[in-house]
């Protein structure tokens, strides 16, 4: 791809610059977290060294300041994720704060008879706080199965599918395997039987740009920190007329309208899910991340880690005892793999001393790893200022760790 300019991109991420056991940094841990690039360090710096202040409360200039930055970044994010209004979009600490604020607004709605959806592909974010909710309300959950290459089984799922089912909840894409799942297909079936859907976007917002209200989505969670951000900060995307019938999450200041000993009152959206001081700095960078990401450009990012995939892929499978996991047709750049009867995280550790930062172990998706009766896998993630010779470099070393492990 000659356009994609991976070498002047580098230079906006100065953690890629810096050396791990003497060597320089590999980065293959994206799924987990992805690195900040200098204009959202500036950012941070900024908002601390300028006009760090609590929000909506203040009537002096540095609280109006930051109130203004951190409602503005609300409708970039609107923006980005083409919500309708930009009271659709809460701001969480995180993914898993956001399907946990869902399930638990749930809990006043279902009964034993209610019936909930999730797919053998989840994050055990999006297993558990659904578990909890089933344990609350007595509501049934069932699992749509997947298969050898990492897809989902849409025929199981239409039989899974019925009037007492209310609430759907997929990842859009997988952090194990990579799989893209045809969630406009889930939704679209969900919808013809009255159920709601959320879709937790943690790994697909670093390489796609979801469009809310084209999928019809019901709601949308993603985590700040994917998508070149900082931690302790993500979004939850929800269609008004959900957010109006969910009760508030949590309770504190910032999310009533009145308070008194008799009865309190709440505030109108988006404030009613935000209750206590909010990550401002925080949310200010995620929209900086995203100006960062969408000056580059969503197709330009995926057509390049396409490239990465594809050609990492190769020369893995060219390493005698290679297995990959998730071989499904549309993925993104994650490979999931084992070498023989290695344990992956003996790999993972010789990978370290080399400089290079994989994953290992069941990457919080234990389901998976038992529907292929393994421990764990070694996973390789790649974001878009990663390049060929670094995946050069993984494959010698890679090469070595096994010659070493055997
Ligand atoms: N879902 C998926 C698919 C993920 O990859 C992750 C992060 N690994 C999460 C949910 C949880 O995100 P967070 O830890 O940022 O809340």
């Amino acid at each position: 791809n000659i356009d994609f300019n991976v070498e002047s991109i580098r230079k906006d991420f100065p953690i890629l610059r810096r050396e791990v056991n003497g060597k320089p940094l590999v980065y293959f841990d994206n799924a987990a977290t992805s690195q900040t690039p200098q204009q959202v360090i500036d950012v941070i710096v900024d908002y601390y060294s300028n006009y760090n202040a609590n929000i909506h409360r203040g009537v002096h200039s540095l609280s109006q300041e930051a109130t203004d930055a951190y409602e503005l970044a609300r409708q970039k994010i609107q923006t980005h994720f083409n919500a309708a209004q930009p009271h659709e979009i809460i701001f969480t600490s995180g993914t898993t704060h956001g399907i946990n604020l869902v399930a638990n607004g749930f809990t006043s709605l279902l009964n034993e008879k209610d019936e909930l959806i999730v797919s053998a592909l989840e994050h055990h974010s999006n297993i558990v706080p659904w578990q909890m909710l089933c344990e609350r309300t007595g509501a049934k959950l069932h699992v749509i199965p997947m298969n050898q290459n990492g897809d989902l089984d849409l025929s199981e799922y239409d039989k899974l599918l019925g009037p007492n089912t209310k609430l759907v909840f997929v990842n859009h894409i997988s952090n194990a395997l990579g799989t893209i799942n045809p969630i406009k297909e889930i939704i679209n079936k969900a919808h013809t039987v009255g159920a709601a859907v959320l879709v937790d976007g943690a790994q697909s917002c670093p390489h796609i740009k979801p469009d809310v209200q084209d999928l019809d989505v019901d709601f949308y969670v993603c985590s700040a920190h994917k998508i070149c951000g900082p931690t302790g900060i993500g979004m939850l995307y929800g269609k008004e007329k959900w957010l109006k019938t969910l009760p508030p999450y949590q309770g504190g200041g910032e999310m009533i309208a009145e308070v008194t000993f008799k009865k309190t009152s709440y505030a109108d959206l988006p404030h009613k899910f935000e209750a206590g001081t909010p990550n401002v700095c925080g949310g200010i960078a995620f929209g900086a991340a995203l100006d960062y990401m969408n000056a580059i450009g969503f197709d330009a990012i995926a057509n390049y880690e396409n490239e990465l995939l594809d050609y990492a892929t190769k020369l893995l499978l060219e390493i005698e005892g290679v297995k990959i996991y998730g071989t499904a047709k549309k993925k993104t750049s994650v490979i999931s793999f084992n070498v023989g009867n290695i344990h992956p995280y003996d790999i993972g550790t010789l990978l370290d001393k080399m400089g290079i930062a994989v994953r290992t172990g069941h990457h919080c998706a234990q389901p998976i790893m038992d529907y292929y009766q393994i421990p764990g896998t070694i996973r390789a993630s790649f974001m878009f200022y990663n390049t060929r010779e670094e995946i050069d470099y993984f494959i010698s070393s890679l090469k070595k760790a096994v010659l070493m492990l055997s």
